[in-house]
């Protein structure tokens, strides 16, 4: 049995069963660059394949991380936030120090405030009793803070390994792979994709010390939106571009479908602005609330599209009702947020087990 490891996703690598992680034709195993049959296809064609990870794999990875001694880099996606906290992640990084880092800064509008968003991370992870020690934001995807983050990393690694940890598809693989361009030069060594649940196993990459920066498998979070589509409709979703929010003028009584995908309604107060931020391939229509049901029945494969879907993901008994006050951020994880000028009741809809949580606005 080899142990020799795929260079793209970091699964040991196998010649015998073929929907495990890690296959590779015999073939292929001379290869000193051998990468793994669903990382070949996800680099050549952009095709997924789905893999049945053991979760009893993942939790021994995990509780030999909360056993190691090291730095750990969370990253997070500022675009679906709520999905990249790992659940227990007290849990696995027990007292060591944490860097904070918020990948995707790409995608925001300039006027986000960023100050007010590290603010946000910090109160969150303090609440969860994490040593956070410090917060950068960055583009893995641009090349942008990666320098501000190394300086951090090296600043606080003391000699130690480093273990870059975050949900799926919050661009832990970019991140890396960028750290190693960046160290050592070379380019594209992980796979990454848009699918989420790339990277299979721990890839460990040399700092020249001896001690290594490990990129850990990502964790998949069912409340993230991408769970909720085909592979094949992630392109319409997640947004690969800054967001051009799009302003609404509303009175109660009015609903807004987000693609197929959610349905904000305005069921009570005054005169007031709603505006959305997600991909600008997602279309947005406005409808009368007292219709929305029966449009959406009606629409949800023809008008609403994309993405196109088989079935309805809205029911219409799943209702989440908030009252919230002027300036709140309604955020549908994975799918974007929704700005609310002035205090407002509104009713949300959205796939099942998709999180809607409301923050103070960004801008
Ligand atoms: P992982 O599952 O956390 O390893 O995520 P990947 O590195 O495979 O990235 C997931 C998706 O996010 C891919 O489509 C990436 O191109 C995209 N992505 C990663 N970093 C960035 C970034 O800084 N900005 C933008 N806009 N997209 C990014």
């Amino acid at each position: 049995m080899s142990n020799a490891k795929c260079i793209g996703c970091g699964a040991t690598l196998q010649t015998v069963d073929e929907n495990a992680p890690g296959f590779i034709p015999k073939s292929g195993m001379d290869n000193e660059n051998a990468i793994c049959k669903r990382c070949f296809r996800l680099k050549n064609y952009n095709e997924v394949m789905d893999i049945n990870v053991n979760s009893g794999d993942y939790l021994t990875m995990l509780n030999a991380l909360y056993e190691a001694d090291g730095l750990i880099v969370k990253v997070f996606d500022i675009f679906d936030f709520d999905s990249s906290i790992i659940p227990s992640f007290n849990r696995i990084v027990g007292d060591k120090n944490v860097i904070v880092v918020l990948n995707k800064m790409d995608i925001l509008p300039k006027s986000v405030n960023i100050g007010r968003l590290i603010h946000q991370v910090k109160f969150l992870l303090s609440k969860e009793g994490i040593k956070l020690v410090d917060a950068v934001a960055i583009s893995a995807k641009k090349n942008h803070g990666i320098d501000q983050l190394l300086k951090t990393i090296n600043r606080y690694r003391t000699n130690e390994d480093v273990y870059v940890v975050g949900t799926t598809n919050v661009g832990k693989s970019t991140l890396i792979n960028r750290l190693i361009e960046n160290t050592s030069g070379e380019k594209e060594i992980i796979t990454t994709s848009r699918f989420p649940g790339t990277t299979l196993d721990l890839i460990d990459i040399p700092l020249g010390d001896g001690s290594f920066i490990f990129d850990t498998p990502g964790i998949v979070v069912e409340s993230q939106m991408t769970r909720n589509v085909a592979p094949e409709d992630l392109k319409y979703i997640m947004p690969t571009k800054e967001l051009k929010p799009k302003t609404f003028q509303l009175n109660a009584g009015q609903t807004l479908f987000l693609g197929p995908l959610a349905a904000v309604s305005y069921v009570g107060g005054q005169d007031n602005s709603f505006t959305i931020y997600v991909s600008d391939r997602i279309k947005i229509h406005r409808t009368k609330y007292e219709n929305h049901e029966s449009f959406y029945d009606n629409h949800f494969n023809g008008l609403l599209v994309p993405p196109t879907l088989e079935e309805p993901v809205l029911d219409h008994s799943r209702v989440k009702t908030f009252e919230v006050e002027g300036g709140t951020d309604v955020l549908i994880s994975g799918l974007g947020f929704v700005a609310i000028r002035d205090s407002a009741t509104i009713e949300v809809k959205v796939p099942e087990h998709v999180e809607v949580y409301t923050r103070p606005s960004m801008f």
